[in-house]
C-alpha cells in the first residue's frame, strides 16, 4: 500500500533546507486517492482537502508545542508561560502516547496513515522509548516520517529502524531561483548569510532583515562603542543576535585567513577594514567566548548585561 517505501524514514540534514516540506509533500501524495503518475498528490481530492486545511483524519503531525500555532488562553500568569515555555520545546511522552488509537486502528480511508515528527531529536528519551515499540512493530499501510537537523541526537535504537534519507543543500543558483520565485527581496547575499539554505534564507528576509542590517551597519563603523551597540540590541531576543555575531566573527576570521567572507558577501569592504586592527588569535577568543555564550542567550537573566559583556569583549579585540 505505501508502494514499496520502507514503514519509517528518516530525513536529515541542516536546517533550512526543506526537509519538513519534503516530508509534507511525501505524506499528502501517500495520502492523496488519486495520485497524479508524476507520484505527486492531485491537490484537488477530498484527501488533499482535508491535509491542505490540517485535520485529514489518517495523518498526524507531531512537534513540540513552541513549534504548534498559538492557541493558549491568554490569562495564564507569567510561571504558568514560563513553565510552558521550557516544556514546549520537547515532544512529550503524553505526545507519542496520544497516537495510541490512531496508531492501532486501521486508517479511516483505507489507504495509509501517515506519523510525522518534526523535529525528531526533540523527542526526550522517555518519549523516543515510546515510539520505540510503534517502530519495531511495522503495521500495515502505516508510515512514519522522521525529520532530523541533528540525527546523532536521536536515540539509536530509533534511528536504526528508520531508513536514512540525508539531504544536501540544493546547489546556488536552485535555490536562488527559487527565492526570486517566492516574490520576496532575494538576493545572493541573503542567501549566503543564510548559509546558501534557501529556506532559511526566506526566514531571515521576512523577519528580522532590516534590525540584522542595521547591527552590521553599526558593527562596520570602527567608530560605535560597545555601548551604542547594546543600546541597539537591548530590546532584540538575544539568541538571533549572539548567531548574528557568530556569522560576523566568522567572516572576519574567514577574511583574515583566506582573504573571502562567507556570510556576509556583500560587506567584504567594511569588514576588511575591521580585521586590519584585530589580532585573530583575539578573534578566535571571541568566537569561541560567542559558542558559550549561546548556551545562555534563551534565557539570560537580564539582557542589557548580557549584551554589555558581550559588545564590551568584542570591542577588546581592536
Ligand atoms: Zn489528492
Amino acid at each position: 500500500m505505501r508502494g514499496g517505501l520502507p514503514h519509517a524514514l528518516l530525513f536529515h540534514g541542516r536546517p533550512g533546507i526543506g526537509k519538513l516540506h519534503l516530508a509534507e509533500v511525501l505524506a499528502q501524495s501517500l495520502l492523496c486517492e488519486n495520485r497524479l503518475h508524476t507520484g505527486l498528490a492531485c491537490g484537488a481530492c477530498p484527501a488533499c482537502g482535508w491535509f491542505a486545511a490540517g485535520n485529514h483524519p489518517d495523518y498526524r503531525l507531531v512537534q513540540p508545542e513552541a513549534l504548534a500555532p498559538d492557541d493558549m488562553d491568554a490569562g495564564a500568569g507569567e510561571t504558568d508561560a514560563e513553565d510552558k515555555k521550557k516544556s514546549s520545546k520537547q515532544i512529550k511522552i503524553e505526545q507519542i502516547r496520544a497516537l495510541g488509537d490512531f496508531l492501532n486502528v486501521g486508517a479511516h480511508r483505507g489507504g495509509n496513515r501517515v506519523v510525522l515528527i518534526h523535529p525528531a531529536e526533540s523527542m526526550n528519551p522517555g518519549s523516543a522509548n515510546a515510539l520505540l515499540k510503534s517502530l519495531e512493530e511495522p503495521s500495515s499501510g502505516l508510515i512514519f516520517l522522521l525529520v532530523s537537523h541533528q540525527p546523532r541526537r536521536l536515540l539509536a535504537t530509533v534511528r536504526s529502524r528508520c531508513h536514512a534519507l540525508p539531504l544536501a543543500l540544493p546547489p546556488r543558483d536552485v535555490s536562488l531561483r527559487w527565492l526570486q520565485g517566492q516574490g520576496g527581496a532575494a538576493t545572493a547575499a541573503g542567501l549566503a548569510f543564510a548559509g546558501n539554505a534557501p529556506l532559511e534564507a526566506a526566514l531571515l528576509q521576512d523577519e528580522e532583515a532590516d534590525t540584522r542590517r542595521r547591527l552590521f551597519d553599526l558593527l562596520g563603523q570602527a567608530s560605535t562603542s560597545a555601548l551604542s551597540l547594546a543600546d541597539y540590541c537591548q530590546r532584540l531576543p538575544p539568541g538571533p543576535v549572539v548567531d548574528w555575531m557568530l556569522k560576523w566573527t566568522y567572516d572576519l576570521i574567514a577574511l583574515a585567513s583566506s582573504g573571502k567572507a562567507r556570510y556576509n558577501v556583500d560587506r567584504e569592504k567594511a569588514l576588511n577594514q575591521l580585521v586590519r586592527t584585530m589580532p585573530t588569535l583575539k578573534l578566535l577568543r571571541f568566537y569561541s567566548a560567542l559558542a558559550s555564550m549561546k548556551a545562555i542567550s534563551e534565557h539570560p537573566l537580564n539582557a542589557r548585561l548580557f549584551f554589555d559583556d558581550l559588545f564590551i569583549a568584542y570591542k577588546e579585540i581592536v
